[in-house]
């Protein structure tokens, strides 16, 4: 380990504050570090992992997958990127998917398709894509600009023009900021994931879907931490009983490996034509072909599954001593304890659980096929080290 930390150290980036850990090696939920030291993953790759480490359906797609074409370019039909784009669509109402490789990537997308969409539809001065105070988009300049907190702005200006910020939950002056910005798009996260593990409200979430059809401006859904079976639905706007117009996710959806993807609805199916967007990776057949088996998992009987998990987690956790606050929802989980949040997770860490943090919380976002009696032991180990 202490060569490995040299060498990365040294030789990568200093962009990371890594934990000092090496893994090596995983199956589902648990994961090992280089001395064979067993954790419980309750972090998936940053939600990424949906069906955990090398999860044998995802690894035999994969592999069939792999030994038979990795990587044609858009130049050619391969079909698991048409079949997965039909499950996309079959399951989500939407009408067509344009394939990236990451979850800035995929806002990117539906960001582009936004301003096309309205400079043909109302002018070219309706570009402004209005988003919500402490969310987060992305590093992209462009999803940085439409991230809103600022202290992920202040050192790379100028950042691309065209993003306005308002209060969450705050209808009057969402669509205050939407009309007096002509804005092209409204963009929102249904739960914002790096902002704290926060659900918007029921209310204001339709009330911002009525407004925008109104006004023909596009709500734009970034599903790229809360998709892909993360809440208990397919996506997370399901819960709240709404339509996007575009909808942006990634994380998940290739259970491990890189895939973004943009799901467009009946406004937006053609505004992106022919040279207007494109991508040399994405739809690769590779993590397609791995996310589809991700998909055709994710069933009515797992997302019970995922709420059935989820009320065990939010009734363990709630009212535990040291933790002030349970947030989220299905297996998207904000733990506001009473001791700073990256204490708790060094602890957790020490006692064999990975877990994250968001804001001042620590969170959870463990696999969604994550066994009862794993999930259990986890967040016994997770309340004791809140105290
Ligand atoms: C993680 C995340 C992103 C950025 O995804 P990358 O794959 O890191 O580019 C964008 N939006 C939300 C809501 C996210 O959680």
């Amino acid at each position: 380990m202490k060569d490995l930390k040299t060498l990365d150290q040294q030789y990568v980036a200093n962009t990371y504050a890594r934990f000092p850990v090496e893994l090596v090696s995983g199956k589902g939920s648990l994961v090992y570090d280089e001395t064979g030291k067993e954790y419980i993953d309750m972090g998936s790759g940053i939600g990424v992992t949906a069906f955990g480490i090398a999860d044998d359906g995802w690894q035999a797609a994969v592999t069939a997958q792999l030994g038979k074409l990795q990587h044609m370019s858009n130049l050619y039909y391969t079909e698991p990127c048409a079949k997965l784009a039909q499950i996309l669509c079959e399951r989500t109402g939407m009408k067509k998917v344009f394939f990236c490789n990451s979850g800035a990537e995929a806002n990117e997308g539906a960001i582009k398709a936004a301003r096309k969409y309205a400079a043909e539809k109302k002018g070219p001065e309706y570009y402004t894509i209005v988003t919500m105070e402490n969310s987060f988009h992305g590093r992209t300049l462009t999803t940085l600009a439409a991230t809103g907190q600022d202290h992920y702005h202040e050192l790379f200006q100028p950042l691309t023009p065209g993003f306005v910020h308002a209060p969450a939950n705050n209808l009057e002056a969402v669509k205050t900021a939407a009309l007096e910005n002509k804005a092209a798009a409204v963009m929102i996260e249904c739960i914002q994931g790096e902002g704290g593990v926060i659900p918007l409200e029921k209310s204001f979430v339709q009330g911002l879907a009525a407004f925008c059809k109104e006004e023909d401006i596009l709500l734009l859904v970034d599903e790229v931490q809360t998709g892909n079976g993360r809440t208990g639905a397919l996506y997370a706007y399901m819960n709240f009983g709404i339509q996007p117009d575009v909808v942006s996710t990634a994380k998940g959806i290739g259970g491990g490996l890189p895939l973004g993807a943009v799901l467009f609805g009946e406004k937006t199916e053609f505004t992106l034509g022919h040279g207007d967007h494109g991508s040399t990776f994405g739809g690769n057949p590779v993590c397609c072909a791995g996310a589809i088996s991700i998909l055709e998992r994710i069933d009515d009987d797992l997302l019970a599954e995922v709420k059935a998990k989820s009320e065990m987690a939010f009734s363990m956790l709630e009212g535990a001593p040291g933790v002030e606050a349970v947030s989220g929802m299905g297996l998207m989980i904000g733990i506001k304890t009473a001791k700073p949040a990256a204490d708790v997770v060094k602890t957790c860490m020490e006692n064999g659980v990975l877990c994250l943090t968001a804001k001042d919380k620590v969170r959870l976002l463990p696999a969604l096929n994550i066994p009862k009696d794993v999930l259990a032991k986890a967040i016994e180990i997770v309340k004791g080290a809140c105290v």
